[in-house]
């Protein structure tokens, strides 16, 4: 078997790839570790940036989230016993999208082999990426169904298998760096089924730790709690959950969060990584496969998806017209994003993290970084940027 295309992982980054492929009528067969059933209910993001939704949509990929994502033009601080508002879209002129990540996951499952006629193995095993410093690389995998091992020969290989996927590891080591970042804090990541108490992102910055509420639906609300790195989740009980919510989120005049049943509880632990330069031969790594931000500033799926533009477009450019540049400033285009990212992330995680450290200077400073937002508009100007994603020209 034979494609100029083998995608590696059906996440939002490796499923915009072979959208974007398939809309050029290039053929590309894309391999997935798990079942179509269990991608399109996997949560995990939420917040996405405007230039990505119309990144998307410029690639006829956006109906849906369009039709249904909501709008959030500001999010809440809350700290010193007190809530302050953060009007970011009076101050950039732009938003942020809230769509589930399964939704979207979804959309594009359904848009690439449904609508696109794309093909798409699930539930493959033992993915191996050969020779991808020569012009014939190939992927083999288990087939599922048979336990029957196949070879695919190709062109290129991208690979959008996520932190946990083989991609990566098959980068030579003498020739790519691997940047890591350990924050040496963990959150529990938790989804309630109950609305959210604000109609914006929360942000509680307090001596006990950081906590979180993202809105996901009128249904749904992600909540996080600072907790230790590696903290077993059986240790945060109902009750203990929501009386720290109530805490770390708590503010003056503020009425109580509204408690719900809690459908997912696990615990993160903050890290960063960056494969540079996130090719070797004809392999091309896109989004958490090449690089990994801790969800603090809700990057990493704007990320892959910045990843997912690039390459796709770089390789129908290639693969149709014979055009190589998209292909060899791949990685530089993607890094500067990503590493501007990574930036934010390490500032904003001390604006969360910095009240709970411990440490009375720590403390000190991180309540100067929050009180300057709200009294220097430059400061506020440059956060809303950074967090909106519009701050550089990449
Ligand atoms: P993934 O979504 O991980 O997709 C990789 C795919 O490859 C998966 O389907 C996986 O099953 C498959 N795979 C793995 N190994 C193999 C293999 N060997 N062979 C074949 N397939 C394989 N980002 C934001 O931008 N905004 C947010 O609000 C946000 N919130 C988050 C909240 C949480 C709790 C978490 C955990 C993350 C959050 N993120 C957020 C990050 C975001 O979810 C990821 O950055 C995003 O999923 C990356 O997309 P991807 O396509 O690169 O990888």
């Amino acid at each position: 078997q034979r494609f100029p295309v083998v995608v590696v992982g059906a996440g939002p980054a490796g499923l915009t790839v072979g959208n974007i492929l398939r809309a050029a009528s290039v053929d590309c067969l894309v391999l997935e570790a798990e079942s179509r059933e269990f991608i399109e209910q996997r949560p995990r993001a939420g917040v996405m940036e405007e230039w990505a939704v119309r990144g998307l949509e410029k690639r006829g990929l956006a109906r849906n989230l369009l039709d249904r994502a909501e709008l959030h033009t500001a999010c809440e601080f809350r700290f010193d016993g007190e809530r302050y508002r953060f009007p970011y879209g009076e101050l950039t002129g732009s938003h942020h999208f809230v769509y589930p990540q399964p939704l979207l996951v979804t959309d594009l499952v359904r848009e690439y082999a449904d609508v696109r006629g794309g093909q798409i193995r699930f539930g493959v095993r033992d993915v191996r990426v050969h020779d991808i410093d020569t012009d014939q690389p190939s992927v083999s995998y288990t087939c599922p169904e048979t336990g029957e091992h196949r070879v695919v020969h190709c062109d290129f290989v991208a690979g959008c298998d996520g932190a946990r996927g083989v991609t990566r590891a098959a980068l030579p080591p003498e020739r790519v760096r691997v940047a890591r970042h350990d924050y040496g804090i963990g959150w529990l990541a938790l989804l309630a089924e109950a609305p959210p108490s604000a109609d914006c992102v929360l942000f509680g910055c307090h001596a006990n730790g950081f906590a979180g509420q993202m809105p996901r639906s009128p249904e749904v609300t992600r909540y996080y709690l600072q907790c230790p790195p590696g903290d077993d989740p059986e240790n945060w009980p109902h009750e203990r959950v929501w009386a720290e919510l109530q805490e770390r989120l708590g503010a003056s005049g503020v009425p109580p969060l509204t408690e719900g049943r809690l459908i997912e509880k696990r615990v993160l632990d903050m890290h960063d990584y960056v494969a540079e330069p996130m090719v070797s031969g004809r392999l091309f790594l896109a989004g958490d496969a090449a690089h990994l931000v801790a969800p603090i500033a809700a990057k990493g799926m704007n990320l892959a998806l910045h990843d997912a533009f690039l390459l796709g477009d770089a390789l129908v450019a290639h693969l149709t017209g014979g055009d190589d540049s998209g292909l060899g400033g791949y990685a530089e285009a993607c890094l500067r994003r990503v590493w501007d990212y990574q930036e934010f992330s390490q500032w904003l995680s001390e604006v969360f993290h910095g009240s709970a450290a411990g440490d009375a200077f720590r403390a000190g400073t991180t309540l100067a970084r929050l009180r300057r937002l709200f009294t220097s508009r430059a400061a506020a100007a440059a956060f809303a940027e950074q967090y909106l994603g519009t701050a550089a020209q990449y």
